[in-house]
C-alpha cells in the first residue's frame, strides 16, 4: 500500500483573548475532515514555522486589540515583517489568505490584520483568497462564516497550483491537479473572491437553502431519528450538519407570558384563511416560521478535548484571592467617593488606591487592570445546576483526552493546577460571557429534550443568526441565563472549561497624577446596569463595577451618608498597571492640548491637568500651550463629575477653556436653536479655534470615553470641521485626520 501523504497547509494565528486562536483551531480541525493536514502555530512561536521557506498555502487569523494594536502574541511578528531592510520580493514565494478580526466601535478597525496583509503584499506575497474583515461590533459570523465556507475551495485550488502529484488516499482529495483541472479558473488571483460583496449580500433565502439541503439530506443516513440530523457536504465543500424541523413538545409550544401585543406581521401566526388568529412572539426559546420550518446549517460539533476529575481536597483552600500574583499587586482602597447625586441616571464612583508600598510608577494616560471575581451567588447557582455543590471544595484535575480530534489541544493555562472547583469558577472563567455559537452547538448534545435541541440548533445555525443576535447577543445573556431558559440542558463541567474564556481583568484609566498624589492612584467608573429581561428576571450590575461598588460601600463618602463612627477595615483589590505609551501629554509643554471626554471619559484628563498644574508651579518661566476641555453630562446638578476641580483648574490658568454641555437640561430641538447638547455640538461652535490649534499650531487632540457613539460622532464632526476649514472634500479631510493619527496627535482611549 502506498504511504499516504496528505496535502498540507499552514495556519498562523495572533490572538489576544483566544477568539482568533479558536477560529484557527476550527480551521485546523476541519482540515482533517477534508483530508488535509494543517500545521497550526501562534505567531509568537516563530521558531516552529518558517515563512521564508514556506511552500504551502498559509492562512492567517489575526485579531486587533487596544487602539488598533497587534495582540501581544503578534507583536514580534509584526515588528519583524515591518523591517525596512526586507527586499520587496522577500515573500514572493508565499500564497496566503487572511481573516482579520476587529470591532468597528473602535477607530482602527482590524488594524493588525490590515497591517500584516499590507506588508505581506509589499513583500511580494500573493492572496489565494480574499481577505475578510470580521466585525465583533455586529457579530463576527456575518463575515467569518461565509469566509470560512469559501476557504476550502480556495485552499484546494491553491494547493493544486502549488502541488506535485499527490498519492491517492481514500475518499478525499485524490489528485490535486485533477481538482485544478475541474476548476480551471482557480488561480491565486482569480479564485472566486465572493467575499468582497459580503456586506451587500442578501440574507440567505431559507426556501432555497431548504430545498438544497433536503435533496442533499436524502443521500445520507439519519444519525438521530428524533431530530433527523444528517451530515452533509455543502456545495463549497465545507462540512455542515443539516437539521430538519421537528414538532416542538407542548411545553415549548406555550408562548411565554406576552408583554405586549405584537404587530409585526412577521411574528403573527396566521390561520389558513390568512386572518391573524393568535399573537405569538418569538423568544429565546421559541421560533416562528420561516426559521422554525427551515432546514438548518449548523456548525460542526467542536471536538471535546478535556477530561476533568475532581479530587477530594485534604486542606481547605482560600478562594478569596487569585493565585497568580506575579504581576498583580494587592492594594488597599484608601478612599471611595460617589461623584454623582442619588437622582442621577448613572452612579459614578471614584476610588483611591494606596500604592505607596508597591512599585507602580504610572503616568496620566495609563490604565489599571482590576481583577474581579465572579459573584458567589452565580458560582453557587452554577454548581447547583451542574449537581456539583458537594464537590465545591474538590480539586480540579485537567488532562487532555487521549482520543481528542481537536488540533493543537492544550490545557487552559489560566486555570491554576490543583485549584478547587469553587476557586476555578470564581477566578478563572468568565461566567457571564455571551456564549458563542460553537458553545451553543455543543450544548445541543447536552439536552434530551427535542424542543430544546431544535432551538439551540436554530440559534447556532446560519439561518438563526438574527435570532442569535436578538435573543442572546443583544441582551448580553450569559451561560446561566441560557441554562435557566433550557432547563433540560445538563452540560458536563469539561464543556464549560472548554468554552468559557479566561476571566479578564477590567481596565480603568488613571484619574490622577502621581505628582499631585504621590503614592496614590485614582480611577473613576460608572456602575453598569443591565436591565431585567425574560431570562434574567432581575436586572444586574456589571461584574466588576457591581463588585467594586459593594466592596467600597462601607467606606463610601457620600454627601447624604453619615460617616461611620469607627474606621472600617480598608478593602483590598488586585490590580496591575497597563501602560499606554501613546496616550500621554506631549513632552513639548508649549503644544496646545484639546481634550474631549464626556462622562467618565474625563478620567485621564483630570490626571493630565493635575500634572500640568504641577508642571506650571515648578516651571513658572516656561511657555505652556493652550488647554481646552470639552466635557458633557446629562444634568448640571446631578452628574457633572469633578466640577469643583475643573473650575479650580480654570481659576488658576491650568485649563484655558472649559466647554461643558448638558444633554438632558437642554430642550429638544436643533443645536442651533437650543445650544449644544453633546460634545460634538460644542466642537462645531469652536471649529475655527480647534482646526487652527490642531493644524496650524501642531496641537494634540485626545478623545476618551464611549466608543459606540461619542467617539464616532466626534470623529465625523472633526471630518466636517477639517473639510470646511481647509476646503477639502470628505475623503481628503479623512486623510488629513488619518495623518494626525499617524503623527500621534489624534489619540483615543475609548471603550464599549
Ligand atoms: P461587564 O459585566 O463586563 O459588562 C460590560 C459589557 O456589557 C460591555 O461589553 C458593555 O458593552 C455591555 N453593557 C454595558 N451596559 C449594558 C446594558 N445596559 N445592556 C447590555 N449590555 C451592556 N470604564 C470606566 O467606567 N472608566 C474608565 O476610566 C474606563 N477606562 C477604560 C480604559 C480602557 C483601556 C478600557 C478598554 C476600558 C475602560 N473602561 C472604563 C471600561 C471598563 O473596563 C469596563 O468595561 C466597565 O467598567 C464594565 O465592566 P463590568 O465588569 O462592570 O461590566
Amino acid at each position: 500500500m502506498p504511504c499516504e501523504v496528505k496535502p498540507r497547509f499552514l495556519v498562523l494565528y495572533g490572538s489576544q483573548k483566544g477568539q482568533a486562536q479558536s477560529i484557527a483551531e476550527g480551521i485546523a480541525e476541519e482540515a482533517e475532515e477534508k483530508g488535509l493536514v494543517a500545521d497550526i502555530y501562534c505567531l509568537s512561536e516563530g521558531g516552529k514555522f518558517n515563512l521564508e521557506k514556506e511552500s504551502a498555502p498559509v492562512v492567517f487569523v489575526v485579531s486587533t486589540t487596544g487602539d488598533g494594536d497587534p495582540p501581544d502574541t503578534a507583536l514580534k511578528f509584526v515588528k519583524n515583517i515591518k523591517k525596512k531592510t526586507l527586499p520587496s520580493d522577500h515573500y514572493s514565494h508565499l500564497c496566503y489568505a487572511l481573516i482579520a478580526l476587529g470591532d468597528t466601535n473602535y477607530a482602527n478597525f482590524c488594524n493588525c490584520g490590515k497591517t500584516i496583509d499590507g506588508r505581506l503584499q509589499e513583500l511580494g506575497a500573493k492572496h489565494f483568497y480574499a481577505t475578510g474583515h470580521a466585525d465583533d461590533g455586529v457579530g463576527l459570523e456575518l463575515v467569518l462564516d461565509p469566509w470560512l465556507e469559501g476557504l476550502w475551495e480556495a485552499i484546494i485550488g491553491a494547493l493544486a497550483k502549488m502541488a506535485t502529484p499527490q498519492p491517492e488516499r481514500d475518499g478525499h482529495v485524490r489528485d490535486l491537479r485533477v481538482s485544478l483541472n475541474e476548476t480551471p479558473e482557480s488561480s491565486a488571483t482569480d479564485v472566486k473572491l465572493h467575499l468582497m460583496s459580503l456586506k451587500e449580500s442578501e440574507p440567505p433565502n431559507s426556501d432555497s437553502l431548504r430545498t438544497a439541503a433536503e435533496s442533499e439530506s436524502t443521500k445520507t443516513e439519519p444519525k438521530s431519528a428524533s431530530l433527523n440530523v444528517t451530515e452533509a457536504a455543502s456545495e463549497t465543500g465545507s462540512a455542515v450538519t443539516d437539521v430538519r424541523p421537528v414538532s416542538l413538545p407542548s411545553n415549548n409550544r406555550t408562548a411565554p407570558k406576552l408583554d405586549s401585543v405584537v404587530t409585526d406581521p412577521k411574528s403573527v401566526l396566521e390561520t389558513q384563511s390568512g386572518a391573524p388568529s393568535a399573537v405569538v412572539e418569538a423568544s429565546l426559546t421559541r421560533s416562528l416560521p420561516p426559521l422554525s420550518e427551515s432546514v438548518l446549517n449548523v456548525p460542526a460539533l467542536p471536538p471535546p478535548y478535556l477530561d476533568v476529575t475532581l479530587q477530594e481536597a485534604t486542606i481547605e483552600e482560600e478562594t478569596s484571592a487569585p493565585v497568580s500574583k506575579e504581576t498583580l499587586h494587592e492594594v488597599p482602597i484608601s478612599r471611595a467617593v460617589q461623584l454623582t447625586r442619588d437622582d442621577s441616571d448613572k452612579t459614578a464612583l471614584l476610588i483611591e488606591l494606596d500604592i505607596s508600598a508597591h512599585p507602580m510608577a504610572y503616568q496620566p494616560g495609563d490604565s489599571l487592570d482590576v481583577l474581579c471575581p465572579n459573584r458567589a451567588s452565580e458560582v453557587g447557582e452554577l454548581l447547583q445546576r451542574l449537581c456539583l455543590q458537594d464537590q465545591r471544595s474538590h480539586r480540579v484535575q485537567l488532562s487532555l483526552r487521549k482520543d481528542t480530534k481537536k488540533k493543537a489541544a492544550h490545557l487552559p493555562s489560566y486555570i491554576p493546577e490543583n485549584s478547587t472547583l469553587t476557586y476555578m469558577l470564581t477566578w478563572s472563567l468568565e461566567l457571564r460571557t455571551v456564549p458563542k455559537k460553537a458553545f451553543l452547538r455543543s450544548l445541543v448534545e447536552c439536552t434530551g429534550d427535542s424542543g430544546e435541541r431544535r432551538r439551540l440548533q436554530e440559534l447556532c445555525s446560519k439561518q438563526g443568526s438574527a435570532d442569535y443576535n436578538l435573543y442572546v447577543r443583544d441582551p448580553s445573556l450569559g451561560l446561566l441565563d441560557l441554562l435557566r431558559a433550557f432547563p433540560a440542558c445538563q452540560p458536563p463541567l469539561s464543556l464549560l472549561i472548554e468554552h468559557l474564556p479566561k476571566l479578564q481583568p477590567r481596565p480603568y484609566s488613571a484619574t490622577s497624577s502621581s505628582m499631585r498624589h504621590p503614592g496614590r492612584l485614582h480611577f473613576v467608573f460608572n456602575v453598569i446596569e443591565f436591565p431585567a429581561c425574560t431570562w434574567r428576571p432581575t436586572g444586574r450590575r456589571g461584574l466588576c463595577t457591581g463588585w467594586l461598588s459593594d466592596l467600597v460601600d462601607p467606606i463610601l463618602l457620600h454627601p447624604r451618608k453619615a460617616q461611620p463612627s469607627s474606621t472600617p477595615a480598608l478593602p483590598k483589590v488586585h490590580v496591575s498597571l497597563r501602560e499606554n505609551c501613546s496616550f500621554r501629554l506631549p513632552s513639548d509643554l508649549s503644544k496646545p492640548l484639546l481634550m474631549i471626554g464626556p462622562g467618565t471619559g474625563v478620567a485621564p484628563f483630570i490626571g493630565f491637568l493635575q500634572q500640568r498644574e504641577k508642571e506650571r508651579e515648578e516651571n513658572p518661566e516656561a511657555k505652556f500651550g493652550e488647554t481646552w476641555l470639552f466635557f458633557g453630562c446629562r444634568h448640571r446638578d446631578r452628574d457633572f463629575l469633578f466640577r469643583e476641580e475643573l473650575h479650580g483648574f480654570v481659576g488658576n490658568g491650568t485649563l484655558t477653556h472649559l466647554k461643558v454641555c448638558f444633554s438632558r437640561d437642554t430642550p429638544m430641538g436643533t443645536e442651533t436653536e437650543t445650544g449644544p447638547r453633546y460634545v460634538q455640538h460644542n466642537l462645531l461652535l469652536y471649529a475655527k479655534d480647534i482646526t487652527n490649534l490642531l493644524l496650524q499650531e501642531n496641537g494634540y487632540l485626545y478623545v476618551c470615553g464611549d466608543a459606540k457613539n461619542m467617539a464616532k460622532d466626534v470623529n465625523e464632526t472633526l471630518i466636517k470641521m477639517v473639510s470646511a476649514e481647509l476646503q477639502l472634500d470628505q475623503l481628503d479631510a479623512m486623510k488629513r485626520l488619518a495623518g494626525l493619527r499617524e503623527e500621534k496627535r489624534y489619540l483615543q482611549d475609548i471603550w464599549c
